[in-house]
């Protein structure tokens, strides 16, 4: 075997090898594993419990508008296989569900866009966010803070 056909050889190892370590990294970089790091940086548990063991379980009705046109909210934004985030999504009406073992717990808007993965704040649109029908143009921080109610009507528009 001459130098030439070894040098090819190790090439090939090496492309071998970094192809396994990208495997191995993307197992690192799922997207599930990425939305419950989120979640434990806003303080928001995923829970597998019975119906029977919550004791909170309301619904906020959340939507969006882009230049007047309404964009859906994905289905199951926080359900993963093995629990769900205490806010989260079974479809694309925008019906939020917020279920918690703890009873005094509150939750707001922005732990939401962070189980989501997203920023309320989008580049080149004004963003006016209105609560039951009561408008606010605000900053990312006072949006963030936005709690979360049963029955609250949140819309969002991207103007
Ligand atoms: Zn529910």
């Amino acid at each position: 075997m001459n130098i030439k056909k070894n040098r090819s050889i190790i090439t090939w190892i090496a492309v071998i090898v970094a192809i396994i370590a990208l495997l191995f990294l993307m197992q690192y970089i799922n997207p599930e594993k990425q939305a419950k790091k989120r979640m434990a940086e806003v303080g928001i548990e995923c829970i597998n419990v019975d119906d029977s063991e919550l004791k909170q379980h309301f619904h906020p009705k959340f939507s969006i508008n882009v230049d007047g046109k309404n964009e859906p909210i994905p289905a199951d934004i926080g359900v993963f296989q093995d629990c769900s985030a205490e806010i989260h999504t079974h479809d694309s009406t925008g019906e939020l569900h917020i279920e918690t073992t703890n009873p005094d717990k509150k939750f707001t808007l922005g732990q939401f866009f962070a189980i989501w993965g997203r920023s309320i704040m989008r580049n080149r649109y004004n963003v006016v966010v209105s609560v039951n029908g009561n408008g606010f143009m605000e900053n990312e921080d006072f949006y963030n803070k936005i709690e979360l109610k049963d029955g609250e009507q949140i819309v969002i528009d991207y103007r």
